[in-house]
């Protein structure tokens, strides 16, 4: 019996456009374990959405093997959990009832499991508020939870954070490693943010664009909770950095702080 939850073999994507093809994604190969945590670093165009959203089965038109323990990924389901970069709730719906979504929370299990939830995401107090009465931070945590609430075998996270202050950033990875220690959730969390990918990733995976490929794969061997002060972390993230310099193209955003 193998670990490994998701096991990409030589994808390949390619979108045909008035203007020609463009190969979103040539080659990946990678193989996630169980419960880690992986982040996915590159410059705009990549392919680091084109690969979230055939993991979530949201898109089936490629060609390699795609596998979900050992099943292939034929669309979207409840073992793939997926978090974009804007929450996505119903308005007209309060915060238990967006996690709970198409689940009743008069449902003893559902109601236990709901309340479990919004004590993980740190939202006790907010349960009947709307999403309109949220900031971005708690509305993100709403989504992260309503996922959750399905137990899924991984959880696929687009720029979670990219439209938050570095305030709320920060606070949300706190929140997210929480959850993460606690439920074991494997994790592909796509990030412009050097400083959030080396905080976060058991292993950074670094994209380049034309056609969109991985770079490199480095390996975070730091213990949580990291100290983003501390010798060894700047020490990697230098290394993660140096890794970046080699990308053709201006790599980051302002997000990354370089
Ligand atoms: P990233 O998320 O890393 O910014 P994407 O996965 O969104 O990159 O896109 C990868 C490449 O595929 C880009 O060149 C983009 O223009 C192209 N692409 C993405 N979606 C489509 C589509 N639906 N039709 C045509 N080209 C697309
Ligand atoms: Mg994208």
């Amino acid at each position: 019996m193998t670990s490994e939850v998701l096991v990409i073999d030589d994808l390949n994507k390619v979108f045909s456009a008035p203007t020609g093809n463009v190969v979103a994604l040539e080659h990946i190969q990678l193989k996630v374990q169980q419960g880690e945590f992986i982040t996915i670093i590159g410059p705009s165009g990549c392919g680091k959405s084109t690969l979230l959203k055939i993991v979530a089965g949201i898109d089936t038109e490629y060609e390699g093997s795609v596998t979900l323990h050992g099943k292939p990924i034929e669309g979207p389901s409840i073992e793939k959990g997926f978090i974009f970069q804007e929450p996505r709730l119903f308005p007209w719906l309060t915060v238990e009832k967006n996690i709970a979504a198409n689940l009743s929370l008069k449902n003893p299990e559902v109601r236990k499991k709901v309340d479990e939830l919004i004590e993980l995401v740190r939202l006790q107090g907010f349960e009947q508020s709307y999403p309109r009465e949220l900031s971005g931070g708690m509305a993100q945590r709403v989504a992260i939870a309503r996922a959750l609430l399905r137990n899924p075998d991984v959880l696929l996270l687009d720029e979670p954070f990219g439209a938050l202050d570095a305030f709320t950033r920060s606070h949300l990875q706190e929140v997210l490693l929480d959850i993460w220690q606690k439920n074991r959730t494997t994790m592909l969390f796509v990030t412009h943010d050097l400083d959030e990918a080396v905080f976060l990733g058991q292993r950074v995976i670094i994209m380049n664009p034309r056609p969109g490929h991985i770079r490199n794969i480095l390996p975070i061997g730091l213990p949580f909770p990291r100290k983003r002060a501390s010798h060894s972390f700047q020490e990697l993230r230098h290394i993660v950095l140096k890794e970046f310099e080699k990308v053709e193209e201006p790599l980051l955003d302002q997000g990354a702080g370089i």
